[in-house]
C-alpha cells in the first residue's frame, strides 16, 4: 500500500539558471505546497514586495534572529545575509509541502538538521548561456552580475552533494522532472 508524507523541497542553482522562473511554475497552481518566504538584509528589487518576496529586514534584526535561533538556516553572500525563518517552515510542514529556494550552504545546513529534506540542484546547459540568461534578466549592475558569476564555479562545486541534479535547458522539461521527482519522494511504502 502506498502512502504520502510532506516533504521538505530544497532547489538550489547559480544566479540566473532559472529557479525563481521555475519555482513560479511549480506553486502555480500546486496549493499543497508552500514557498518559504526568506528574510534578507539586502535592498528590495523594484517590484519586490516585503513579506512576499522576502521580509527585508535590517541588519541589527537579522543577527537578533540569529542569536535567538529563529533560522533554520542562513548564510551571508553578495555582502548580504539570508535566511530562513524556522517556524514558518516546521509548522507549514505539518499539514503540507514546503519548497525553499536558497544557496548552496544554507541548503546543506537544511540537510544536516532534516535529513529527509530533499536536495534539488539547478544546473545550467552551460556558463554561456547561465551568463547570458542573467544578463538578459536585466535586475542587476554590472558589478552584481560579476559578483554573482564568480559565485558560479562554487555553488556548482556543490553539485555532487545533493539528492538531484536537473538541467534546465527546456524549461517545460525542467519543471516536469522536478515534479516527477517530488511525486516520487512523497510516497511512502508501508
Ligand atoms: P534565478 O532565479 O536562478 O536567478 P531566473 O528565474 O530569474 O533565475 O531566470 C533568469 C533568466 O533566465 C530569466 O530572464 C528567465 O526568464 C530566463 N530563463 C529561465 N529558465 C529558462 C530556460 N529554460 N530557457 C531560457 N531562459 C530561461
Ligand atoms: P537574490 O538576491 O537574487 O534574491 O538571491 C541571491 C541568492 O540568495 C540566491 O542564490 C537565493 O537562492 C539565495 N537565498 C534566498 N533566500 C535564501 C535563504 O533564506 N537562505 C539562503 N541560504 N540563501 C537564500
Amino acid at each position: 500500500m502506498n502512502s504520502q508524507r510532506n516533504i521538505l523541497i530544497v532547489i538550489s542553482g547559480p544566479s540566473g539558471v532559472g529557479k525563481g522562473t521555475i519555482v513560479n511554475r511549480l506553486m502555480g497552481g500546486n496549493n499543497n505546497m508552500v514557498l518559504s518566504v526568506s528574510c534578507t538584509t539586502r535592498q528590495p528589487r523594484e517590484g519586490e514586495q516585503d513579506g512576499v518576496s522576502y521580509f527585508f529586514v535590517k541588519k541589527e534584526r537579522f543577527m537578533q534572529m540569529i542569536e535567538r535561533g529563529e533560522l533554520l538556516e542562513y548564510s551571508a553572500h553578495f555582502d548580504n545575509y539570508y535566511g530562513t525563518p524556522k517556524s514558518f517552515v516546521e509548522d507549514k510542514l505539518k499539514r503540507s509541502d514546503v519548497l525553499l529556494e536558497i544557496e548552496v550552504d544554507g541548503a546543506l545546513q537544511v540537510k544536516k538538521s532534516h535529513p529527509e529534506a530533499v536536495l534539488i540542484m539547478l544546473l545550467p546547459p552551460s556558463e554561456g548561456e547561465l551568463e547570458r540568461r542573467l544578463k538578459n534578466r536585466g535586475t542587476e549592475s554590472e558589478e552584481k552580475i560579476a559578483q554573482r558569476v564568480s559565485r558560479v564555479k562554487y555553488e556548482l562545486s556543490r553539485a555532487g552533494e545533493y539528492d538531484y541534479r536537473v538541467v534546465n535547458d527546456d524549461l517545460d522539461v525542467a519543471v516536469q522532472q522536478i515534479k516527477d521527482i517530488i511525486r516520487k519522494e512523497k510516497e511512502i511504502k508501508i
